[in-house]
């Protein structure tokens, strides 16, 4: 059992007042909140050992490099992965994609097929699409059902010997639900095709561990797990990130350079060009240590009583209408209520101290398949409270009431 008392002791951010009322912070599938031992670990960092890592040979940046390397492990260890060189920083979610996407621009020709599914962030839709158009391969979508589930039968029939990659996410930020990926997997690598799976709404909620998975890729943003923004991470199957070549070029990343031939290095430095986010790399292992200090059994079941008890609450008001009911989902809530535009609801929310998100939470297909221009989206984590939601019903009511 959680104490959410004292946890939420451990966040400053949810004790200050938005609009002269106590923050009610219900938008956590944008961005998370950071906790103290998390800040402090940044804090700490600029304050004590500030350096470019893994070339001075003084003090400090091998302070730095050690610390940096260790968040490395740490990473490795919280995903499974067989080898810490198999993790590769990435300044986040979209930054991973994009790495991969980049890499497989070599290692297709026209008439291979890519899936990907209908529940995607613009960040897992863009990138393919710009793929398709640099190597002249074709571009196929897994439908989704009213629920806001993929079709799995219709997956089955997109899948044929030119299928090399699917992309798909492990849970989806708009509606909340958890794809089968396990099933994807499986029924992909039988035919051949290569698996990213996008992890940045599932790590808040769960372990993903990717050798259990045999997932061939795995992306994931530290914000979203109560660590900083700018950073995150890809991980690959050694094989893969092998026969990868690298994404970016320029210091950190190479063997050796002459203006005839460069060489590049190995795992994981080929692709990590330039300086990178140190501070970030080194909270987002503190995040990693707070989050698995709760544990995420724990943290998953609290979440999902918050989910029960809104979804309860919020099926109570007229008009309400919730978009994404699948069986297997997280503690995200999308809906609408009557025909009231989701921004003007947001905004008098906004004026009573509480944060949603409203709009196409960059998933626009999404919106398109259910017909309307967005939702307002309410997503918890583990310091929030059921007393809160209370709250944010009341609010709702009164901004309803206002609006109608
Ligand atoms: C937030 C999010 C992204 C993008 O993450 P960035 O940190 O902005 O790169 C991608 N996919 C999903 C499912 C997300 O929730």
């Amino acid at each position: 059992m959680l104490n959410i008392q004292e946890i939420r002791k451990d966040f400053p951010i949810l004790h200050r007042k938005v609009n002269g009322k106590a923050l009610i912070y219900f938008d956590n599938a944008a961005t998370s909140q950071t906790p103290q031992q998390v800040i402090d670990v940044i804090v700490d960092y600029y304050t004590n050992y500030n350096a470019n890592i893994h070339r001075g040979v003084h003090s400090l940046s091998q302070e730095a490099t050690d610390a940096y390397e260790q968040a490395r492990i740490k990473i490795q260890k919280h995903f499974n992965a067989k080898h810490s060189h198999e993790i590769i920083y990435t300044a986040g979610t979209t930054h991973g994609i994009n790495l991969v996407a980049n890499g497989f621009s070599s290692l297709l020709k026209k008439g291979d097929e890519i899936i990907v599914s209908a529940l995607e962030h613009h960040s897992n839709i863009v990138p393919w699409q710009m793929l398709c158009e640099r190597t002249g391969a074709t571009l196929k979508v897994i439908p989704m059902n009213e629920k806001g589930e993929l079709i799995l039968s219709e997956f089955d029939g997109l899948l044929n010997e030119h299928t090399k990659l699917v992309f798909v996410n492990h849970i989806s930020n708009a509606l909340g639900t958890i794809n089968p990926i396990e099933y994807i997997i499986e029924k992909a690598h039988k035919a051949g095709a290569a698996v990213l799976v996008d992890g940045a709404q599932s790590c808040p909620h769960l372990k993903p561990d990717v050798q259990a998975l045999d997932v061939d890729f795995y992306v994931c943003s530290a914000h979203k797990i109560c660590g900083p923004t700018g950073v995150g991470m890809l991980y690959g199957k050694e094989e893969w990130l092998k026969k990868l070549p690298p994404y970016q070029g320029g210091g950190e990343m190479i063997a050796e350079v002459s203006f005839e031939k460069t060489t590049y290095a190995g795992l994981p430095h080929k692709f990590e060009a330039g300086t990178p986010n140190i501070s970030g790399g080194i909270a987002f292992g503190a995040a990693l240590d707070y989050m698995n200090n709760l544990g995420f059994d724990a943290i998953a079941e609290y979440e999902n009583e918050l989910l029960v008890y809104a979804t309860e609450q919020l099926e109570k008001i007229e008009g309400v209408k919730i978009y994404g009911t699948a069986k297997e989902k997280t503690s995200v809530i999308s809906f609408n209520v009557n025909d009231i535009h989701p921004y003007d609801i947001g905004t008098i929310l906004d004026k009573m101290g509480i944060a949603v998100r409203t709009g196409h939470h960059c998933a626009q297909p999404i919106m398109d398949f259910y017909k309307i221009p967005g939702t307002i989206r309410a997503s918890f984590m583990f310091y929030n409270t059921k007393d809160e939601i209370d709250t944010f019903i009341t609010a709702l009511k009164k901004a309803v009431m206002m609006l109608s």
